[in-house]
């Protein structure tokens, strides 16, 4: 993940963290990611909803 990404409207889903940047290209994009330890999951999405979902569903491997 990039360090210089803003993130906004940050929430957390379990152990999932949900959050909204600027993509630098006119647009904004969803990240959902997973701070467990050796976990290592993390993904972007177009749409809040679709991070969300995808926060509620994940399956922790760690
Ligand atoms: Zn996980």
């Amino acid at each position: 993940m990039t360090a210089y990404r803003r993130f906004r409207n940050v929430i957390r889903i379990g152990p999932v963290q949900v959050a909204t940047s600027y993509d630098g290209r006119g647009r904004d994009k969803h990240t959902a990611a997973c701070t467990a330890p050796g976990c290592g999951f993390a993904a972007d999405y177009d749409t809040r909803a679709g991070a969300e979902l995808a926060a509620r569903t994940h399956r922790c491997k760690a």
